[in-house]
């Protein structure tokens, strides 16, 4: 059963648990999907039943960062641990190199996904990267072509939330994947155009910090994350 947090289930999992999920669902037939909402997302849930829809149809909804877990456990029902989408992604792309399978990454700026293209088919020696393309096009029926005709076991959908969540709903089944998993600025990192957060920081519950302070224009995104807080305590508060 999942746990809820305020109209958002959560898998109870641990790290380990999501990516053996993971790499089952790679192997399982018919399409499935990964979100991995942090507190904004579950706030934008609550304001658009679209995103809220699909992000509760996933196959797995993993808590992407310590805000949600907080958040679980002021409610009375705590979540195993957070399971950060990228650290998800890691164990992920390790179990799928050692068994062959083929990735397609979506999304992020032209040329942000090719340079993550190169660097993890060096990291995960054995994993083939089957496509790429950037996240700023038009039309969806021509991406989800290219994605059905490279064969891709598995697409990282790196569009930004709702966007990417919206997108796998709709299109997952057409691009004959096994598994999509929405990954947000995942490419980015991977790509190494933004830097992850010191591991000080983020075993610190401040990785949401070390990124306000390195990109401040996420400054009204996250004013969201004091408003979960307080619907967090007026649901504590119902309860
Ligand atoms: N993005 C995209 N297409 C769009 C909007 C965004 O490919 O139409 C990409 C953007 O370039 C970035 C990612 O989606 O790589 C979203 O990153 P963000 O930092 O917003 O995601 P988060 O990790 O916070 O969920």
């Amino acid at each position: 059963m999942r746990i809820d947090v305020l109209g958002v289930g959560f898998d109870n999992l641990t790290m380990a648990e999501a990516v053996a999920e993971g790499l089952r669902l790679v192997n399982s037939p018919g399409c499935h999907y990964v979100v991995t909402p942090n507190p904004e997302i579950v706030e934008v849930c609550r304001e658009n039943l679209a995103a809220k829809i699909a992000v509760n149809e996933a196959d797995l909804v993993l808590p992407d960062g310590i805000g949600v877990v907080k958040g679980a456990a002021m409610l009375g029902t705590p979540l195993k641990e957070k399971t950060p989408g990228i650290e998800f992604a890691a164990g992920l792309m390790e179990g799928m190199a050692k068994e062959g399978k083929s990735l397609f990454l979506l999304g992020a700026k032209p040329g942000v996904a090719d340079m993550a293209a190169r660097n993890l088919e060096r990291k995960y020696p054995g994993l083939v990267i089957a496509g790429t393309h950037d996240g700023y096009f038009k039309e969806d029926a021509p991406v989800v072509e290219e994605i059905r005709r490279s064969g891709a076991d598995a697409v990282f959908v790196c569009l930004g939330a709702p966007k990417q969540e919206l997108w796998m709903k709709k299109h997952g089944p057409e691009t004959g994947a096994h598994l999509l998993c929405g990954l947000g600025g995942s490419l980015d990192v991977f790509a190494g155009v933004v830097e992850r957060a010191p591991k000080f920081w983020s075993d610190h519950g401040l990785e949401w910090f070390y990124r306000l302070c390195k990109e401040p224009r996420r400054i009204g995104r996250m004013m969201k994350l004091p408003l979960f807080l307080v619907h967090v305590k007026q649901e504590k508060r119902k309860k």
